[in-house]
């Protein structure tokens, strides 16, 4: 996806590279969906109906075609490269980072990522084919659990749904890549997890994250952490601090809590401690991400991608776990898919 301009590219594949990088550079969503929804609407058609439409002026006949996309798909039927592209590639297509690619290079895939199921802004299918697009053998799908209401959710009965749709999605892949079942299921403030022992069953992973009463007592807080820990469907500790460091939801201070007594039960439960790739959560923090790293935690980087072009922050947490020195083999993400469902079984 970083191969930069490319004149053989399509209107389809042109759409969904700007807006890739619109996203990839943290640009709102309602930027972004006007190249998503045209893409959308030009899959289905011919390139002759495509051309013939833009010699005839009438692709904003089409819904979700309009005016801007339009110039867009009749410049690439013109053969030039179309003048939105190019100022996106030159001024967010480079490097994010200046390290991490040799880590980056070995992960093969990410435990983190929301469709427009809970609160993200794509389909899944498009995650999905975004993830194959960077290199990626496997992505985990992890929409929120039935608490976080603000961020819809799913209950029971849309996460059966959900799952229906991945297994309906993986018979399409030849199996060089496979969609992963899995939750970011809230922690409850007793520790316990929001969502029924039957359905984690039913996933292949499953990111534990702590979204409410961040400033919850440091005891309290470490207990309700430890808890969550134990739990044995736990495989990832999800935004350890919850902390948020820039951006526009505003700063806020990680919750505080006994550090030490959390990432040692997270090492005896064999419990990865997320290097959230966020550049605005960048959890956990450096001290703490060198505790962890000293007590022989195992660690993911993810994404927590909410678009497609948010799968590409990882590079942030691999800048981030080379400079701690952590070792790849204790990165989980590093692993075949085989080996990770095994460690994620428990
Ligand atoms: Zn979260
Ligand atoms: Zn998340």
């Amino acid at each position: 996806m970083n191969s930069g301009v490319s004149p053989s590219r399509g209107p389809v594949a042109t759409l969904r590279r700007i807006a890739f990088l619109l996203e990839r550079a943290r640009a709102d969503t309602y930027k972004v969906k006007a190249f998503r929804t045209a893409a959308a609407a030009l899959l289905p058609l011919g390139e002759d109906e495509i051309s013939a439409r833009a010699g005839a002026g009438t692709l904003t006949d089409l819904a979700g075609v309009g005016a801007s996309t339009a110039k867009v798909v009749a410049q690439v039927v013109a053969g030039e490269i179309p003048e939105r592209l190019t100022s996106l590639e030159e001024e967010y297509g480079g490097e994010l980072t200046s390290g991490g690619a040799d880590l980056r290079q070995r992960l093969r895939g990410d435990l983190h990522s929301h469709s427009d199921w809970s609160d993200g802004g794509s389909p899944i299918e498009e995650m999905a084919f975004t993830a194959m697009e960077l290199g990626h053998d496997y992505l985990v799908l992890t929409d929120h659990s039935p608490r976080l209401t603000i961020a819809h959710g799913l209950s029971v009965d849309r996460l059966g749904r959900q799952l229906a749709v991945v297994d309906a999605l993986n018979e399409h892949l030849d199996g060089g890549f496979t969609l992963l079942k899995g939750i970011e299921v809230d922690i409850l403030d007793d520790g316990s997890l929001d969502q029924t022992d039957a359905m984690l069953a039913r996933l292949d992973l499953r990111v534990a994250s702590v979204h409410s009463k961040l400033k919850m007592d440091p005891a309290e807080m470490t207990a309700r952490m430890i808890a969550a820990i134990g739990n044995p469907f736990t495989n990832v500790l999800g935004h350890v601090t919850g902390r948020l460091v820039t951006g526009n939801r505003g700063t806020r201070p990680g919750s505080t809590f006994d550090a030490r007594r959390v990432f040692e039960a997270a090492a005896e439960h064999g419990v990865a401690v997320e290097i959230n790739s966020r550049p605005e959560r960048r959890d956990p923090p450096t001290k703490l991400l060198e505790l962890a790293r000293d007590i022989g935690c195992l660690f993911s980087i993810d994404s927590d991608a909410h678009a497609p072009g948010q799968l590409d922050f990882q590079i942030y947490g691999c800048e981030r776990a080379e400079a701690a020195g952590i070792d790849p083999e204790r990165i989980v993400n590093t692993w075949p898919k085989e080996r990770l469902l095994d460690w994620a079984r428990r």
